[in-house]
């Protein structure tokens, strides 16, 4: 970018560093906590069935009514109290643009990345309230700064995307009570962990809960999130949210993916029980500390720098997340895949670890 422009560009903006996403063809792709079976063949073919009835010159529904009338049958809760998105990603800039700018916005890391990036482009101040050493929230620090009147969102991720832990429930109901603010509460892995809070929405009407189609439901490539909370959010949200901003054919995937809960629910099973299998092959990998997740993902540290096992495990085709920072010295998070994926990574970080070790 030329100075010229940089210096057109909004100040608070200029050293935000824009989110990338490592492409490499053909490899094993373990770095986006994506589901790794493709959608299944009988719910392709009623997709294709439905298709035969739409021809995308018109607008899509705004409100995305169908979707969000079976949603409520998923969740428990009415159609009032969804809201859907294209991606949640989306959602989270809606919540922070509608109720954040010119406030704070709690953030716990070592946590998902994309809060912080919505919170400055929204204007906001990010306040990071730092997890334990074992990711448990930091409760009397986090309910100190809940509690502080400019804080206007306080965002929790459970399970927390890249640690793998789940908040307690108390946890959060104590997080809603101190605050007079909202509460954020991703939870994007919540199929793989088995459990939701989002029916704490009906007696905490500032508790707002982000879901998504991207990881149990396996259409990360078609943006689908939703968002749980009182009507009053969500008719609050319509005034930033882009009038059409989930497409047609979105809608009708997700309507029907709805539609074959059953089968979901096998494949998720499958999954967790992978997640299971590979956590234990983790454990046996000299020198690797594995942390135990409730999600589609696995976190562990080497004795090695993680960028050299990131990129091991590069040069032998395996593309998995190198997540080292504060908190997560020497860690990397790797996606639960197929069996026969989890297995070549296995084998692949083996070489790369125990080699090194052996090399000195
Ligand atoms: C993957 C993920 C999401 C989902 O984002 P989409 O935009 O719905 O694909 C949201 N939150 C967390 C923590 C995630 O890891």
């Amino acid at each position: 970018m030329t100075e010229e422009v940089l210096g057109l560009l909004r100040p608070d903006l200029r050293d935000l560093v824009p989110y990338e996403v490592p492409h490499y063809p053909g490899y094993i792709k373990l770095d986006a906590n994506e589901n790794p079976y493709p959608l299944a063949p009988e719910v392709l073919a009623e997709v294709c069935r439905r298709l035969s009835g739409e021809s995308f010159n018109r607008y899509p529904d705004p409100l995305a009514t169908a979707l969000r009338g079976k949603l409520a049958e998923y969740t428990g809760l009415a159609p009032e109290n969804i809201l859907a998105g294209n991606g949640s990603d989306e959602l989270i800039l809606n919540l922070f643009l509608a109720f954040g700018s010119g406030g704070r916005i709690i953030i716990t890391p070592p946590t998902f990345a994309m809060y912080e990036i919505h919170a400055r482009i929204a204007g906001a101040v990010p306040v990071m309230v730092a997890r334990r050493e074992d990711f448990s929230l930091d409760l009397p620090a986090l309910i100190r700064e809940a509690q502080n009147p400019a804080t206007r969102i306080t965002v929790i991720c459970s399970p927390n995307n890249p640690t793998g832990n789940i908040v307690p429930r108390e946890v959060v109901e104590a997080v809603v009570a101190a605050t007079g603010g909202l509460v954020l509460l991703d939870e994007a892995y919540a199929e793989f962990a088995g459990e939701s809070y989002c029916d704490l929405i009906n007696r905490c009407p500032r508790l707002v809960v982000l879901r998504t189609f991207s990881k149990a439901f396996g259409l990360a490539g078609l943006r689908v999130g939703y968002l749980l909370a009182d009507p009053a959010v969500i008719t609050a949200l319509l005034r930033v949210k882009q009038p059409f901003n989930l497409n047609s054919f979105s809608q009708l995937v997700a309507v029907t993916v709805l539609e074959y809960l059953p089968l979901f629910e096998r494949r998720v099973g499958e999954i967790v029980a992978s997640r299971e299998e590979l956590y234990r092959r983790l454990k046996a990998v000299r020198g690797v500390e594995v942390f135990p997740s409730r999600a589609n993902f696995i976190l562990f540290r080497t004795p090695l720098p993680a960028q050299k096992v990131y990129e091991g495990l590069l040069a032998r085709r395996v593309l998995i997340r190198n997540v080292a920072g504060p908190g997560l010295e020497q860690c990397l998070r790797v996606t639960v895949g197929r069996p026969a994926e989890n297995e070549a990574f296995v084998e692949a970080l083996k070489e790369v670890v125990e080699g090194c070790a052996e090399n000195g």
